[in-house]
């Protein structure tokens, strides 16, 4: 009798269920410690049926027989425990049901190991020497019976928990569960077979083979679906019922589990990418660029990489946000990571409308700045086409302007982004482009697509042709209520129009046939304003000439020159040379007026002492003062400092402040001021005469204003003195104003700045 070769085939089930009690082990999930202790208990078994197969003695192989049912009592108590675990019902595995459980197991082995007393397990066992080995005969009494029913009926209630689960789980799962169930079937018909009667040549009891191809079955899928791993990380319904997608990766880097959702989110077979490398099948996905570059990502040390990336699925365009969060295990140690998954595309939707209204506010909002800044039609389309351009991307953007024969359309400005054949200047009729001409009668926004059938053979179409153009859209201008033109947008391919686009460009539609209307009326003023001036500056240079003669003459009458004057005469005569001198102040001011309007003045600046100017207008001015009995204080600042000025212009805005204080107080004082006020000087001419009204101080420095009031209707004036004086202050860059209250007198202010050079003896030494 050889009995090694069996000895060693009964360790074959023994060392391999070892081995796969000890993988179980350390995972420490509720499956894997009772899958561990099952295949203990194979182990323990099979070990033990080796030890029976080498005792050459009848007596070692009965005692070998009796120890190995220490694990048999226990293999179907633990699968029922394991098929608990794995259908996640653990909480019905309380201690004491466990206990309960047990406790056959250990009665049967009781009565195993005193058989010897009661022979009711073996009521005869007889050694077996029909093989190459010391084995058994036999005979099995009704404790064995009773065991066996027990024992069986754990392991068919296990294997109903099996196949209840295979049904009920999820498709990532059931191949997992098909797993199980067939390692579970392995025992169960071997075992119905041998009881049956099956006898086999070389194996008196393969049982610890049926339970080890089951473990062995379990050990794949455990190792492929990672059946012992993934709890509780991901316990299967949360896990499935979340929204978002999770795929669990392990620290290699293979797909543990992919739930459902991400499965739809990554547009993959689910079943598919379990068990392999995440990096290799990131392709198989339409995000496959972008999951690359996040599955690199924590090679990096990044602890929580987040991506965005968008797709084109069968159900339209979405965008999913990626993150990759590792999984610790214990302190230090990195299980794996998680990698979540979570539809966006609603968010990046409202993103982009939002996105898409902020551009729509812009353009729109540049488009009217650009009608209130641009002075000529010209300037204000080309801006305003520039803006559409720049904000939407359209390839040609064209403005045609109806002419007065209102049947052309002449094109004045067609911009693109790209080189084309310019249309500009160009005149369309209706015979070229019908529809526009119905659009402008219409006046309905509408979009034109070369593919559409209605334009086949039409004009429109050959017109869209030779602008180049798949698409567009037009809307119509007006200009008070009447057709002016149209707006014409485009693309160069096929591009779809949004809906919104239509309300957009009837607005911006709008918007422009307001801003020409606003440019025509501007340029019309500007035209009728150049032309005044042109004729005040004629008229006020021809009536200078004769004007100074009649002073002159009149001066040189008061002179004697003619000859002595009868006393009569010469007060008529200083009434004559005086008004004289007014007329010609006046006609002075219109003529400076006009050449400022027609921006033709111009003044040098140069270092300017002020008080001199000052001392200057008071000393010729004093005899009207001395005249109206009010009193004159001159209050300048000692050391003043030169301003940047024009001494002759300023002196003529210094004499229109005085003369005006003079003109408006009856009774009282006057006082002028010079003062520095930072790198400024600060000239001030204070009366105490009748004072402004606050809604007058604001129109006071418009040309020919005048406030009507008595003293302006006694004296006259044209109402430019303080217009000329502002826009000279402005030439010389300083600043001009007032503070006044009715009755409580006025003060006028101007400010100058310092010149560079500020005192006579530095100019001396330059
Ligand atoms: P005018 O040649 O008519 O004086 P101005 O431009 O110099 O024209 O002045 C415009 C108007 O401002 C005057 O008609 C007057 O009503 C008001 N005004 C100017 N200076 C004073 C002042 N010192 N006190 C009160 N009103 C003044």
């Amino acid at each position: 009798m050889n009995a090694l070769p069996y000895v060693i085939l009964f360790l074959i089930p023994a060392a391999t269920s070892a081995a796969l009690a000890a993988y179980g082990w350390p995972r420490r999930t509720s499956e894997s410690r009772p899958f561990s202790l099952l295949m203990g208990a194979v182990a323990l078994w099979s070990i033990c049926h080796a030890l029976s197969v080498a005792s050459p003695t009848f007596e070692g192989t009965l005692f070998w027989a009796q120890v190995q049912y220490a694990g048999i009592v226990l293999v179907g108590p633990l699968w029922l425990l394991f098929a608990l675990a794995y259908a996640n019902r653990w909480e019905l595995a309380t201690r004491t049901r466990q206990i309960v459980l047990l406790a056959p197991s250990a009665l049967a082995f009781v009565a195993v190991l005193t058989n010897s007393w009661h022979r009711l397990w073996w009521p005869s066992v007889l050694p077996d020497t029909s093989r190459d080995f010391m084995s058994l005969a036999v005979t099995r009494g009704p404790l064995f019976w009773l065991h066996a029913t027990y024992s069986y009926g754990c392991v068919l209630f296990g294997m109903g928990l099996f196949v209840y689960t295979m049904i009920e789980s999820r498709l990532i799962y059931r191949n997992q569960a098909r797993l199980v169930v067939l390692g579970g079937l392995f025992p169960l018909v071997g075992n119905i077979a041998l009881l049956m009667g099956l006898r086999l040549r070389y194996i008196d009891d393969p049982t610890p083979f049926l339970f080890v191809g089951s473990g062995l079955v379990m050990f794949y899928a455990a190792r492929h679906y990672h059946l012992l791993d993934l709890a509780p990380v991901a316990q299967r319904e949360i896990f499935e019922g979340m929204p978002d997608g999770v795929v669990v990766l392990d620290r290699r880097g293979v797909v543990a589990a992919v739930n459902t959702a991400a499965a739809r989110l990554l547009a993959i077979e689910p079943g598919a990418w379990v068990g392999q490398a995440a990096r290799n099948l990131a392709n198989s996905s339409p995000l496959a660029g972008a999951l690359g570059n996040l599955l690199e990502a924590p090679a990096a040390g990044a602890p929580t990489a987040t991506i965005t990336a968008t797709y084109t699925g069968h159900d339209g365009q979405r965008v999913v946000e990626a993150r990759l969060r590792p999984l610790a295990a214990g302190q230090r140690e990195r299980a794996g990571a998680m990698l979540l998954l979570r539809d966006v595309t609603e968010q990046a939707r409202l993103a982009q409308q939002l996105d898409r209204r902020l551009g729509e506010l812009t353009l729109l909002n540049e488009i009217a700045r650009a009608a209130n800044a641009a002075a000529q039609t010209g300037d204000l389309l080309r801006t305003i086409t520039g803006e559409i351009i720049r904000a939407m991307a359209w390839d040609r953007v064209v403005i045609g302007i109806l002419q007065p024969d209102d049947s052309t359309l002449r094109i004045v400005v067609d911009e693109s982004p790209h080189e084309i054949e310019q249309s500009e200047g160009n005149d369309v009729s209706a015979a070229d482009f019908g529809l526009i001409f119905e659009i402008m009668r219409t006046g309905e926004t509408c979009v034109l697509n070369a593919a559409d059938p209605a334009l086949s053979g039409t004009t429109t179409l050959a017109t869209m042709r030779r602008l180049d153009l798949q698409t567009g859209l037009v809307a119509p201008l007006y200009q008070r209520g009447a057709a002016l033109g149209v707006l014409l947008v485009g693309h160069t391919a096929a591009q779809a129009i949004a809906p919104e686009d239509l309300r957009l460009y009837e607005t911006v539609g709008k918007l422009i046939g307001d801003a020409i209307t606003r440019a025509r009326l501007y340029e019309a003023a500007n035209e009728a304003s150049a032309l005044k001036s042109a004729f005040l500056a004629t008229i006020s240079h021809e009536l200078r000439t004769p004007l100074t003669s009649i002073i002159g003459y009149a001066d040189m009458l008061e002179g004697g020159i003619f000859g002595q004057l009868p006393e009569a005469a010469i007060e008529p005569l200083d009434h004559v040379r005086r008004s004289g001198q007014a007329l010609l102040r006046m006609i002075n001011d219109i003529l400076d007026f006009s050449k400022m309007e027609a921006g033709h003045f111009n003044v040098d600046l140069y270092p300017v002492d002020l008080a001199t100017v000052i001392r200057g207008v008071a000393g010729a001015l004093l005899p009207q003062i001395r005249q109206r009995e009010l009193g004159l204080a001159l209050d300048l600042a000692p050391d003043l400092p030169l301003v940047q000025a024009n001494s002759t212009r300023l002196e003529q805005v210094v004499t229109n402040l005085l003369a005006n204080a003079i003109k408006f107080t009856d009774a009282g004082s006057i006082s002028v001021r010079a003062e520095v006020h930072g790198d400024r000087v600060r000239i001030s001419v204070e009366d105490t005469g009748i004072g402004i009204a606050p809604e007058e101080v604001r129109q006071l420095f418009q040309p020919f204003h005048q406030i009507d009031n008595q003293i302006t209707r006694r004296y006259g004036g044209s109402g430019l003195g303080l217009a000329i004086s502002r826009r000279l202050i402005d030439l010389m860059h300083g600043t001009i104003g007032v503070e006044s209250a009715p009755g409580a007198g006025s003060t006028f202010y101007c400010e100058l700045r310092v010149a560079a050079h500020s005192s006579l003896m530095e100019i001396a030494v330059s």
